[in-house]
């Protein structure tokens, strides 16, 4: 078996360690000897249907944002990336790109920016910086990230949150949801970077990479999660209330 991962705008979106995530789903492929092929789509690049089996859409700084807000839509990009998420392709974006996913961003300054209105969600920059550790009860157990961002994301009527927040500020700051779950695709505001510590919603996004590509029932084999594990029991344990 082989997965295509999809690295959306890897040199404009990737801060506060994101790539990591790529680092993690790559290794834990491998580790199962499923052969695994990176794709980077950024500016002008084109995305064909079927083409990549996963997408990952790491953070950025607004001047990025306008960058790839405009390239989603002017490339086409943003349309066949909602078209793969509706046949079940699960997708992973954290922060900027999550926002860029959602109905809009407005940053500080300048206009609107749109997004692909993948997620039911819209995101107006603050001046509260939401800085710091991040735990959230969801349906893969505990997870746990960092988040650095000013812009507070609202879900609309309808839209599933990624999960509740038990410490830091998540979507907003004030409604206790964070991130949004459509689909296999998730948004969130943890970077970290948040798969390496979070092993089961990593191997949640490869197992429904391989099912929609394959079409069947896939049973991952199980991994020697010992490090992971004990990382992920520290960051809770510190960061936890
Ligand atoms: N520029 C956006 C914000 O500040 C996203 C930042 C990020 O990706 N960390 O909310």
């Amino acid at each position: 078996m082989k997965i295509v991962i999809g690295y959306l705008y890897s040199d404009l979106m990737n801060i506060y360690g994101d790539t990591g995530n790529i680092i993690a789903l790559t290794k834990r492929t491998q580790w199962r000897e499923v052969e695994v092929k990176l794709k980077v789509k950024s500016l002008k690049s084109k995305i064909k249907k079927g083409e990549c089996d996963l997408y990952f859409f790491g953070g950025g700084q607004d001047q990025a944002q306008q960058l790839v807000a405009s390239d989603l839509e002017s490339s086409g990009k943003g349309k066949v990336i909602k078209q793969e998420v509706e046949r079940g392709v699960p997708l992973l974006s954290i922060c900027g790109g999550y926002q860029l996913l959602g109905e809009y961003y407005k940053p500080h300054k300048g206009p609107k920016l749109p997004g692909i209105g993948l997620f039911p969600i819209y995101t107006e920059a603050s001046y509260d910086r939401m800085i710091g550790n991040l735990v959230i009860e969801s349906m893969f157990d505990k997870l746990v990230g960092f988040e650095n961002h000013s812009g507070k994301t609202f879900l609309k009527k309808g839209a599933d949150s990624l999960g509740m927040v038990i410490q830091g500020f998540g979507n907003n700051g004030k409604d206790k949801t964070e991130g949004c779950l459509y689909k296999n695709a998730i948004g969130c505001y943890m970077h970290g970077s948040l798969l390496p510590k979070n092993p089961k919603l990593a191997d949640w996004l490869l197992q429904k990479a391989l099912e929609i590509k394959y079409g069947k029932q896939i049973e991952l084999k199980p991994l020697d999660d010992t490090l992971e594990l004990q990382a992920h029991q520290k960051a809770i344990s510190r960061f936890s209330k």
